[in-house]
């Protein structure tokens, strides 16, 4: 269960192009997601400040030990899927997840013959990735850490890059730490098109989780932002689907995750499915 916190909010301009003007777009309980009327990015306005993001990831991830497998579970196959794909495209070297949760992936990729670090804000992660799956787990956020120019051959985010207040800067200090010739590999939720289905047909929920999502990245502006940040290719992949424990989630999980998959391999790998998760790769060039 989530800590329950008070959350200081703020207004804000988008968070992409700076334009101040948006229409609202859906509403989950208090939050509202909007969309730039500039750039049509999709984000939560007003949203919590950094400091009070900060102290709700404290209690963001699943506490005990059968949640924490739980979450493994979950995130098996997405984690294999995207080794399988770092290991397509580089011959080991060293390796940066950033928001590493409890390091499962770090771990999967170190038996790989990776060398890897990661980064983490949540307390409670960084003592499991470091206490019992021995991992070299930094205190994030990464922008305050500093690490050297040109350090890694491939950097990691999954899920990562909806909860960051500036994603550009993410971007682009991931294209920075980044070797020439590097490697970004990036997984994140598309919610808003099942969202806009969903309440068509007059069904409400919460998909968004808000206020942990700042924002709703569509490929299209995924590609946008990586180029902004600096990146001179990229490619999408579906990369597979996540097993969450609880059982409607579990079934659309399968369900969605098989048909994106098909799709986009019968169409030659053009079509991304709209509103399953997505992976990205980012080449630095
Ligand atoms: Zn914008």
């Amino acid at each position: 269960m989530r800590e329950k916190i008070d959350i200081e909010m703020e207004k804000i301009s988008c968070p992409v192009c700076g334009e101040v003007e948006y229409r609202f777009l859906h509403r989950e309980g208090e939050f509202q997601m909007v969309k730039c009327s500039s750039c049509q990015f999709i984000y939560l306005n007003p949203r919590p400040t950094n400091k009070s993001l900060l102290h709700f990831y404290q209690g963001y991830l699943p506490e005990g030990e059968s949640s924490v497998d739980a979450w493994q579970r979950m995130m098996q196959s997405v984690f294999q899927k995207a080794a399988n794909l770092i290991d397509h495209y580089k011959k080991r070297g060293r390796l940066l997840d950033i928001g590493a949760g409890f390091g499962f992936f770090l771990s999967e990729m170190k038996e790989r013959g990776w060398e890897v670090a990661g980064v983490e804000i949540s307390q409670k992660a960084l003592a499991y990735a470091r206490d019992v799956l021995r991992l070299t787990v930094h205190e994030g956020p990464l922008e305050k850490i500093g690490f050297p120019e040109s350090g890694f051959d491939v950097v990691s985010g999954f899920y990562v890059i909806e909860h960051l207040p500036q994603p550009i800067e993410f971007l682009k200090e991931c294209y920075r730490i980044l070797k020439p010739g590097g490697l970004l590999l990036l997984r994140y939720p598309h919610t808003s098109p099942i969202k806009s289905f969903l309440r068509f047909i007059g069904f409400e929920n919460r998909l968004y989780d808000l206020p942990a999502h700042l924002s709703d990245f569509s490929p299209e502006m995924i590609q946008q932002c990586l180029k902004k940040a600096g990146f001179k290719e990229w490619k999408h992949l579906i990369g597979g689907y996540t097993h969450p424990r609880e059982p409607g989630k579990k079934i659309a999980s399968f369900v969605f995750g098989n048909l994106s998959e098909t799709l986009f391999h019968l169409s030659d790998q053009k079509i991304l499915f709209p509103g399953a998760s997505k992976t990205v790769l980012g080449f630095k060039g």
